[in-house]
Parts: C-alpha cells; sequence; structure tokens
C-alpha cells in the first residue's frame, strides 16, 4: 500500500505536535516533513514526545516542500502567516488540510479561486473535533425555531484571534438556519465597551481567554420562557485528531476549497 505523504506545518506547535503524533500512528501515512518558525533542527518524532524518527524541522515551508514532494500539508500555524502558507502549499502542487483560524471571508474567495487553478484539494476547518461540526449543525437547527442566539467561546489565554473561527462559523450557520430575523436588542446603556460581545451575523458573540481552557463553546437560544443551551468542549488536543485524518485521507481526492469539516462528514 502507498503510505500518503504528509508535512505538518506549526510542527513545533501545541496542535501540530499533537498532529506529528497522529500521523505516525497511522499505517497508511508517512510523515516526510515539518516545518515551524521555531525547534528547527529539533526532531519532529522527539517534540511530538516519540521517538526519534529523522524528520528534522526545518524553517522554510517552500524549501522543504520541493524538497519531500508531499501530496497533503496539515498547516496548524498562525493567522499571521496562515494565507502565505496556503499560497506556497497550492503552489508546491500539494493538497491542504488547513486548521490554522483567522482566515477572513476575503481572503477564502481568493484561495477559493487558487486551489481551482492548481486543481488541488483545500481543506479549511475552524473545528476538526466532530462535537463541535455537530454542535453547528444543531445550533443551525435549532435557529428555525428559535432566531435569538448568543454564542460564548471559550479558549486558552494564548490564542490570538478572536472571536475563533468556530464562533464565526456558527454565527453563519445560525443566519442560514433562520426563517425570521431575531428582534433588534438595543443596549442603550453599555456602561462597558464591548460588554454586550461583537455582533456578526446578528449573533453577538463573547470571547473567553484563560489559562486552563482547552476550546469550548456554549451557543445560547432564547425563547418566549424558554432558552436552550448547546455546549461542547474539546478538553484535549486529541480531540481534533480523527477530524485531521479524515481530512487527509479525502483532501487527496479533492478538488478545489472545502470549507468546514462537515462537508466531509455525509
Ligand atoms: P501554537 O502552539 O502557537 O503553534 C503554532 C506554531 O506555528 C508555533 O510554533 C509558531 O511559531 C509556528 N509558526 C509561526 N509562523 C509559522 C509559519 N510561517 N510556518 C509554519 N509555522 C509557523 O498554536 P496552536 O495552539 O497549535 O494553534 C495553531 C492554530 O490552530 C491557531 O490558529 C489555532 O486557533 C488553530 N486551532 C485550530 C483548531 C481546529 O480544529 N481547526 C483546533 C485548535 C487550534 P511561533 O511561536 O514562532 O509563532
Amino acid at each position: 500500500m502507498e503510505k500518503i505523504r504528509v508535512v505538518v506545518s506549526g510542527a513545533y506547535g501545541r496542535m501540530g505536535r499533537e498532529v506529528v503524533k497522529a500521523v505516525f500512528a497511522q499505517e497508511d501515512m508517512e510523515l516526510v516533513g515539518a516545518v515551524d518558525k521555531v525547534g528547527t533542527g529539533v526532531d519532529a518524532g522527539e517534540a511530538a514526545g516519540l521517538k526519534k524518527n529523522g524528520v528534522l524541522i526545518e524553517s522554510d515551508l517552500h524549501q522543504t516542500l520541493l524538497n519531500t514532494k508531499p501530496q497533503v500539508v496539515v498547516d496548524f500555524s498562525t493567522p499571521l502567516a496562515v494565507k502565505e502558507n496556503i499560497k506556497i502549499i497550492l503552489d508546491s502542487g500539494a493538497n491542504g488540510v488547513i486548521g490554522t483560524t483567522g482566515l477572513t471571508a476575503e481572503s477564502l474567495k481568493e484561495l477559493e479561486v487558487l486551489a481551482e487553478q492548481a486543481g488541488k484539494g483545500l481543506l479549511v476547518a475552524p473545528n476538526f473535533a466532530i462535537g463541535a461540526v455537530l454542535m453547528m449543525r444543531f445550533a443551525k437547527e435549532a435557529a428555525r425555531f428559535l432566531p435569538e442566539a448568543e454564542i460564548i467561546e471559550l479558549h486558552h489565554d494564548r490564542k490570538i484571534d478572536s472571536p475563533s473561527g468556530t464562533a464565526l462559523k456558527t454565527a453563519e450557520m445560525i443566519r442560514k438556519g433562520r426563517v425570521q430575523a431575531p428582534a433588534v436588542k438595543p443596549s442603550p446603556l453599555e456602561k462597558v465597551k464591548g460588554a454586550r460581545g461583537g455582533d456578526y451575523a446578528d449573533v453577538h458573540i463573547h470571547s473567553i481567554r484563560l489559562p486552563g481552557f482547552v476550546a469550548h463553546q456554549e451557543v445560547i437560544f432564547g425563547g418566549d420562557g424558554q432558552t436552550l443551551t448547546i455546549r461542547h468542549d474539546s478538553l484535549d488536543r486529541s480531540s481534533f485528531m480523527p477530524g485531521v485524518l479524515m481530512g487527509v485521507r479525502k483532501i487527496i481526492n479533492g478538488q478545489g476549497l472545502i470549507y468546514g469539516l462537515e462537508n466531509l462528514l455525509e
């Protein structure tokens, strides 16, 4: 059986190390390269808490892709670099599985065109945890009957973007699910700026950043005399791995942009 050749970008980071570990555990995948801006020269397996495996972390994505010719690059780097990284990935002739958040709707449109032109698959998923995908799906369904909703998302304090990509995607799905517009909620006396959170797709989003959290989200719907809360918790980064591995296996036959893991679940 030919193994899927995988490069991990952001391999020294929290998510990247988990992906390195997950790829090593698969019989049908081979880690052929690892890239990061820190940890250069460190063995990727050792960085992930495994035995040394001879794949050293490199600093130059472009050069690594030229040298290793992977079929798939998994990127969990930083919102500041992800767009440029995706261009490099598509340019090299590889497919992309992108977990890094922070891409704007405009950037996604641009990347969709680039992926089509390259004839490659590009999976961008703000959340690879199956439970989170179900949370978003249930939120869309609930919005049909309860159009008024707010989101509280809670993440570790080193996350640099807010709100989270998951919260933005959930708000978009709520907008799609609504058959009735939510009531306007004026806040004429906001005593602390931002107390009502940010408004996206007529959904208020509140972002909490504290040590101790991994990735959590509550979607709260309100109706006459009742509320409905849908909550998902990623307690450990391993929660994202089944989704990432599914993405790697499916994207090798993909073409163009796929935005959201839910599109691979049917
Ligand atoms: P992290 O621990 O900071 O890891 C990111 C790593 O990428 C860091 O070592 C960083 O180095 C490195 N990096 C910076 N620029 C790079 C570049 N140009 N090319 C390659 N690597 C580069 O962050 P994390 O917690 O792993 O999260 C990474 C991203 O994944 C974030 O956007 C986060 O929100 C997202 N995420 C997504 C999911 C999902 O399911 N989709 C789940 C969890 C997290 P420096 O420290 O020098 O910057």
